[in-house]
C-alpha cells in the first residue's frame, strides 16, 4: 500500500508468535481448531483477548456442614468413596467426599471413567450448586479440580484461603475467580478455560504494551500484559474491570486510528475522474418520479464529492423507505458515465439479487452493463463475471461479502457503495477502503444514530441525512396483538390477502427445535388453512435456493403469490411496493429497530398498510412497553431513541442495530468518555505529519488490522 504511515523498520519477534495458530497449543487438534474458529479465535492472540462473558467467584471455600440448598458454593474435600449405579436409564457415578465438618455426595451421569479420577484419599476442590436430598448435601456435575496438599492440614474446612495458598498448586477451575466464556457444544467451559490458561502461561510474556507509557498513566490504565492476565483470571473483580477498560481503550483507539489514517489518506489521494458536467440533470429526467428535496440535497453533496479532488467518503443515512437506492443509482450512473466501474455491496443475497434487477433496469438502457456476484453462483458463472470485471466490460457489479472476500480484479474501480452498512461492521469497511484507497466510498444505512455516537462509529466519513419520505405514502397502522386476539387477527389478515392484497409473515425460527420459537413451517401450515384455495403462499429464507428465490420474488411481484412466509431476511432492503401487510410472530423476540425495518417493507406506496405484531403471553411487561413505542410512532429516529433508552445499547443485539460498532470490550454509550479520549489522541497523533516515534509500534499493529493480516493485541 502507499500509506502515508511510515512503517518502523522491523517487526517484533514476539508479535509473530502471537499470530501462531491455536493449533500450536497442546490439546488442540483439527476439530477444536474449527470449533474455536467459529468463535472468531484463530491465533493465540485471538485467544488471549477472547473476553469472558462473566465471572464466577470461587475464591472462598465453604464447609460442607454450612452448605445451603440452591446456592453455588466451592468446597475443598477428600474422596472417601466411589460407586457406580444404574440410574434412570443412565449410569450414575457417585463420589463421596468429606471435609472436617461433614460429608457430601457428587453425582455424574455416564462418566464411569471418573473412577480413575476420584481415587480414595485424593483431594479435590469442587464447585457447583448445592442440593439437599435424603443423603444430605449433593452436587450434580460439579466442576472439579485435583489439588495437592503440601502442608498436610488437609481436612480442615477452610473458608478463607484462596487457591494458591490452600493448595500449593495453582487451580484453574475452582478456588478462584473463574471466567465463563461463550462457547460451543464440543468445547466445555473447562476445556476452553484450560486452553486459555495454557496460552497465557506460554505466551503472555510476549505481549508487549504498544501504548505510550505516559498516556497509559494519564488515563489510569493498567499495562497490557497485566490486563490480559486479569481479563481471564483476575485476583478480584475490580481488576477484571480494570482489564476490560484497558482493552476497551485499545480497541477504541484502534478504531479511531484507522479513522485518522483514512482521513489523512483521503486528503493525500487524487479522486477518480469527475463525471461529465450536466450529467445529473439528464439522469434525473429519466426517473419515473420527482426526487424529494432531501434526496436532491443528498445528491448535490455526492456530486460535489465526485467532482472534487479527493475520493468521497460519505455516509448516506435515512429511515427505511426514504429512497436511498435511487440516489445510489444516480451516483453510480454518473461514475459509469465518467468511465469508472462501480461495486455495490449488500449484506444478503436476496438484497443483492434485487438491487441487481433495479440497477440493470436503470443502467443498461444507458449502455452500462451490470453484473451480479454472490456465493450462490456456480464456478463457471463466477469465472465469467470476474473476467468481465477485469477487462472493464461490466461497469457495475452487485455482490455480497464474496466481493470483499476474494480479491476481485477491476479494470477501473471508481466507486464502492455499501448498502445497509450496519450489517457489515466498521472493520470490514476500513478493510474495503484499504483495498481500494483511490475509489469513492458511499455507505448507506437506515440506522439512526445520535450525533456523538456517529462521530465514534463513522469518524472516517462525512454524513448526509435524508430526512424526508417520498410523498403519497398511504399511512401505516401498527397493532400489537396479544395471544387471545391472535386467531382473530390472523383471520383478518387472511381475509385481506384473499381479497387480493399481499403481505409478509415473519417467524423468529427457521425450523422446529426444542425452543418455543414459532417456525416458518408451522406457521405455513396454520395460515394455509385460512387462505382461499389457489391464493399462493411461499416460504422464503436465507436457505431458499437462488432459482426458487427468484421465482418467488417474481411471483410475488406479479401477485400470483399473496403471502410470503419468511425469517428475518426480510429485515434488509427488500423492495416490493405492492406488499402492504406484515405479520410478525413473537415480536418480543426482535429488537425495535429490527421490527421498524420490517414494517418499512410494507409501507412503500399510497395504499394504507398494516403491521400485526404478535406478542406472546410470556413476554414481560417491559417487553410489551417497549413494543408500544411502535404503535405510537412510525418515525425511525424516534423508535431508535426510545429503544436505546428502554434497553440500553449495551444489551445483547442492541448495538449493531443502532449502527454503533460491535466492539468486544467497549460498550457505548457507557464508555463514551474513553472513546472521545481515544479519538482526540488518534486525531492529534496521526492526522498531521509524521507520527511521533513512541507510536510506531502501535501504528504498525493497527495498519496490520486494516489489511487483515493481524488481529488485536
Ligand atoms: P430505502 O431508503 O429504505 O433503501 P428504497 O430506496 O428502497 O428505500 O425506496 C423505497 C421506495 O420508494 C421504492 O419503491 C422507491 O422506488 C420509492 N421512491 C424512492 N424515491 C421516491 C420518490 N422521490 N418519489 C416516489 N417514490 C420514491
Ligand atoms: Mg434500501
Amino acid at each position: 500500500m502507499s500509506s502515508s504511515v511510515r512503517r518502523p523498520p522491523k517487526r517484533h519477534e514476539a508479535d509473530r508468535s502471537l499470530q501462531a495458530s491455536v493449533r500450536d497449543l497442546p490439546g488442540i487438534g483439527t476439530k477444536r481448531q474449527v470449533l474455536l474458529g467459529t468463535l472468531g479465535i484463530q491465533s493465540v492472540g485471538d485467544l488471549l483477548v477472547y473476553p469472558p462473558i462473566r465471572y464466577i467467584d470461587r475464591t472462598s471455600f465453604a464447609a460442607i456442614s454450612d452448605l445451603v440448598a440452591g446456592e453455588a458454593r466451592t468446597v475443598a474435600a477428600t474422596v472417601v468413596g466411589f460407586s457406580l449405579k444404574p440410574g434412570r436409564g443412565k449410569r450414575l457415578s457417585i463420589v463421596e467426599v468429606e471435609d472436617a465438618s461433614g460429608r457430601m455426595r457428587c453425582l455424574w451421569f455416564n462418566q464411569p471413567y471418573l473412577k480413575q479420577v476420584f481415587l480414595p484419599g485424593s483431594r479435590f476442590v469442587l464447585s457447583g450448586t448445592v442440593r439437599l436430598d435424603a443423603h444430605g448435601p449433593t452436587m450434580i456435575h460439579p466442576e472439579y479440580e485435583a489439588f495437592e496438599d503440601t502442608d498436610g492440614a488437609a481436612n480442615e474446612a477452610d473458608t478463607t484461603s484462596p487457591a494458591s495458598s490452600a493448595a500449593g498448586t495453582e487451580l484453574v477451575h475452582t478456588g478462584r475467580i473463574v471466567p465463563v466464556y461463550r462457547t460451543r457444544p464440543g468445547m466445555s467451559q473447562k476445556q476452553l478455560r484450560l486452553v486459555v490458561k495454557q496460552a497465557l502461561d506460554t505466551y503472555a510474556d510476549q505481549v508487549h504494551d504498544l501504548l505510550p507509557d505516559a498516556l497509559r498513566r494519564t488515563l489510569g490504565l493498567v499495562g497490557l500484559p497485566e490486563a490480559i492476565r486479569s481479563l481471564h483470571f483476575p485476583e478480584d473483580l475490580t481488576l477484571a474491570d480494570a482489564a476490560r477498560r484497558r482493552l476497551a481503550f485499545d480497541e477504541m483507539l484502534a478504531l479511531q486510528t484507522l479513522f485518522a489514517i483514512a482521513r489523512k489518506q483521503k486528503r493525500q489521494r487524487a479522486g477518480p475522474t469527475p463525471p461529465p458536467t450536466g450529467i445529473m440533470a439528464a439522469l434525473i429526467s429519466r426517473l419515473p418520479f420527482a426526487l424529494t428535496a432531501s434526496q436532491q440535497t443528498a445528491l448535490s453533496d455526492i456530486m460535489a464529492d465526485l467532482a472534487g479532488p479527493h475520493p468521497m467518503r460519505r455516509l448516506l443515512q435515512g429511515d427505511v423507505g426514504c429512497g436511498k437506492t435511487v440516489v445510489a443509482a444516480l451516483a453510480a450512473a454518473a461514475v459509469c458515465a465518467s468511465g469508472g466501474q462501480v461495486a455495490l455491496l449488500c449484506p444478503t443475497e436476496i438484497l443483492a439479487e434485487q438491487h441487481f434487477g433495479t440497477m440493470k433496469r436503470f443502467l443498461e438502457p444507458l449502455g452500462f452493463s451490470v453484473g451480479l456476484l454472490t456465493g450462490a453462483l456456480e464456478a463457471p458463472e463466477r469465472e465469467q463475471t470476474s473476467r468481465a470485471l477485469a477487462d472493464g466490460r461490466t461497469r457495475l457489479i452487485v455482490g455480497t461479502h464474496a466481493l470483499i472476500g476474494e480479491r476481485i480484479a477491476f479494470k477501473h474501480l471508481s466507486l464502492v457503495i455499501v448498502d445497509e452498512e450496519q450489517r457489515f461492521g466498521v472493520f470490514q469497511r476500513t478493510k474495503l477502503v484499504y483495498n481500494a484507497p483511490g475509489a469513492h466510498l458511499l455507505v448507506m444505512s437506515a440506522t439512526p444514530i445520535p450525533r456523538t455516537l456517529a462521530l465514534t462509529a463513522y469518524g472516517d466519513l462525512d454524513v448526509t441525512v435524508i430526512s424526508q419520505m417520498p410523498p403519497g405514502r398511504g399511512g401505516h397502522t401498527t397493532r400489537l396483538v396479544r395471544e387471545n386476539q391472535r386467531a382473530q387477527a390472523l383471520k383478518q389478515m387472511a381475509a385481506s390477502i384473499n381479497s387480493g392484497l399481499q403481505g409478509f409473515y415473519v417467524c423468529p425460527a427457521l425450523e422446529e427445535s426444542s425452543s418455543d420459537l414459532i417456525n416458518v413451517s408451522a406457521a405455513r401450515a396454520e395460515v394455509a388453512r385460512l387462505l382461499a384455495p389457489g391464493r399462493g403462499i411461499e416460504i422464503l429464507t436465507g436457505r431458499t435456493p437462488r432459482a426458487k428465490r427468484a421465482e418467488i420474488l417474481e411471483g410475488f411481484l406479479a401477485n400470483r403469490i399473496g403471502l410470503v412466509i419468511a425469517t428475518t431476511v426480510l429485515e434488509v432492503g427488500i423492495d416490493i411496493p405492492s406488499a402492504t401487510i406484515l405479520v410478525v410472530e413473537q415480536a418480543e423476540r426482535f429488537g425495535l429497530c429490527q421490527l421498524h425495518q420490517m414494517r418499512g417493507r410494507v409501507a412503500r406506496t399510497d395504499a394504507p398498510s398494516f403491521s400485526y405484531f404478535m406478542v406472546s403471553d410470556e413476554a414481560s411487561e417491559k417487553a410489551r412497553a417497549r413494543l408500544k413505542v411502535l404503535e405510537a410512532t412510525f418515525d425511525g429516529f424516534a423508535v431508535a431513541e426510545e429503544d436505546m433508552m428502554l434497553r440500553g445499547p449495551g444489551e445483547i443485539g442492541g448495538t449493531r442495530q443502532h449502527g454503533i460498532p460491535d466492539l468486544k470490550f467497549a460498550s457505548l454509550p457507557e464508555d463514551l468518555d474513553l472513546m472521545l479520549r481515544a479519538r482526540d489522541e488518534a486525531f492529534r497523533s496521526f492526522l498531521g505529519g509524521e507520527a511521533p516515534a513512541e507510536w510506531h509500534g502501535w501504528l504498525e499493529a493497527v495498519t496490520g488490522l486494516a489489511d487483515g493480516s493481524r488481529s488485536v493485541v
